[in-house]
């Protein structure tokens, strides 16, 4: 995968939960292979300098290292099939099995404060991922605790910077059984596929302190993050003051086209934001949508969202689920 172009690259179990239940058409899912070889690759830390994370490259950025990731599980699905053991490549086109659980599975990151999002100590959050699914005999990696929740703990930046305000600024929270920083999905949806002036959106991804590249001085903060906790909150307070996360006009290679009624043509503007340093860091309301209200797994008509009630919904701490846990004991 290394030799192909990727960035990143682990395996793990293809644990069940990891599966997909059905098909798009309906057709339940059984999970058919026992390992899963997950890889990353970089959506390009130069051109994220250049862009505002929410302007034209935002979602061709994304679909390069989709595509990539793609073209790269093909070839080595392909190969593994040649040497007698069964393959899937597992892709954003088509996959039968959550991605997330299996980066986390194979040691690439840990989630992080954006939500459903693995962050990666070298690339950050920049990356897209892909799988190949097989029984070819793998030795697997083993998650990593590289101090990320601590620091997502004392940092608000990418909260602080979405333009929708989807990220949370509160506590981490239980949902669906798992302790994580709940984003407002519906929000950051609703922006990425309306966003008036920028195709998408990846804004918290541009602004973390993590995406950075394997310079010197990121290798001096990498190292400082992981070994000293008590550095975290001072590191990301530098960040700001340096002011990472802003334009780099210089880095700007692209022409900004927008595809209106079947014609390429200029945008009408452009998103080019500066950083929001004075934004009050103050947690919001989050639509929680937990499994009970989602559309079932094989619905094949639309399935309208009570978001009203969704805002209602008080999920429970992640200290209470613990205490909970320990009386039932
Ligand atoms: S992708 Fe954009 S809208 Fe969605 S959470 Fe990130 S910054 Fe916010
Ligand atoms: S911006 Fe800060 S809080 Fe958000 S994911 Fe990055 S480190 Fe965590």
């Amino acid at each position: 995968m290394y030799y192909l172009g990727t960035d990143l690259a682990g395996a793990c179990e293809a644990k069940p939960y990891a599966w997909y239940s059905h098909q798009d058409d309906g057709a339940p899912i059984a999970p058919y292979h026992r390992s899963a070889v997950v890889m990353l690759v970089d959506q390009g830390f130069e051109t994220m300098e250049g862009a505002s994370g929410d302007d034209w490259i935002s979602g061709a950025q994304s679909m390069r290292a989709y595509m990539r990731g793609g073209e790269i599980c093909g070839i080595v699905a392909a190969f593994i099939r040649t040497l007698g053991w069964p393959a899937r490549s597992q892709t954003n086109a088509d996959s039968d099995v959550l991605q997330l659980p299996l980066v986390l599975l194979a040691g690439l990151g840990e989630l992080s404060r954006i939500g459903e999002l693995v962050l990666n100590p070298y690339v950050g959050p920049r990356f897209k991922s892909a799988v190949v699914t097989t029984d070819l005999p793998l030795q697997w990696d083993r998650p990593i605790d590289f101090g990320l929740q601590d620091s997502c703990s004392k940092c608000m930046k990418c909260a602080r910077e979405c333009p929708c305000s989807a990220i949370s600024f509160g506590d981490k929270v239980m949902f669906n059984g798992y302790e994580m920083w709940k984003p407002d999905v519906e929000r950051c949806a609703r922006y990425r596929v309306t966003n008036p002036h920028g195709s998408a959106c990846g804004r918290c991804m541009k602004t973390c302190p993590y995406n950075h590249e394997g310079l010197l001085a990121h290798r001096a903060f990498l190292w400082a993050a992981i070994h000293l906790p008590w550095a975290r909150r001072w590191i990301v307070q530098l960040d700001d003051r340096i002011g990472n996360g802003s334009i780099n006009p210089a880095k700007t290679w692209w022409t900004d086209l927008e595809i209106v009624e079947g014609k390429v043509v200029a945008p009408r503007g452009t998103n080019r934001r500066g950083l929001a340093l004075d934004k009050a860091l103050k947690p919001q309301k989050i639509a929680y949508y937990p499994a009970a209200v989602m559309p079932p797994p094989d619905a094949k008509q639309s399935f309208p969202v009570d978001r009203k009630a969704a805002l209602t919904v008080a999920p429970e701490s992640p200290a209470a689920a613990r205490a909970r846990k320990i009386e039932r004991r």
